[in-house]
């Protein structure tokens, strides 16, 4: 396999690597180490790129990642378009999110739950 330069900052190196390739409690230990990996995004993008069909790559297994597959060109962002670079990513059980969305839904909700309150005072 090619070992490409975000390797070096990987959260991964000096763990079994085998914990990568099994099901069950094994998958969900290397996903947790996945969750806090500054190259998480690099990882997924060269899983995709590279059409992996085994291992977790970037914190997602096969079926977390077959979703992404069929979508052409594999470039990962989120529906609105917004790229979900290392900063711009909120890790959850699902897989990587963009967290630009999540802040504005956030907002939007706690616009709507204001004026719901203030509407009810105004009655
Ligand atoms: S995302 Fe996971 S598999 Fe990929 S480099 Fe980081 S720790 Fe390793
Ligand atoms: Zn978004």
């Amino acid at each position: 396999m090619p070992n490409p330069e975000w390797r070096d900052d990987a959260a991964c190196r000096g763990h079994n690597p085998e914990w990568w390739f099994r099901e069950g409690a094994y998958s969900l230990r290397a996903k947790a180490i996945c969750a806090s990996c500054p190259v998480q995004v690099q990882c997924l993008q060269y899983a995709l790129n590279n059409r992996e069909q085994h291992g977790i790559w970037g914190g997602m297994d096969i079926t977390d990642r077959r979703p992404l597959h069929s979508r052409a060109p594999t470039r990962i962002s989120c529906r609105h378009g917004h790229p979900l670079t290392a900063d711009n990513l909120l890790q959850t059980a699902a897989g990587p999110r963009c967290l630009r969305c999540k802040k504005a839904w956030d907002h939007e909700n706690r616009h709507k739950r204001r004026q719901e309150r203030e509407k009810a005072r105004c009655q």
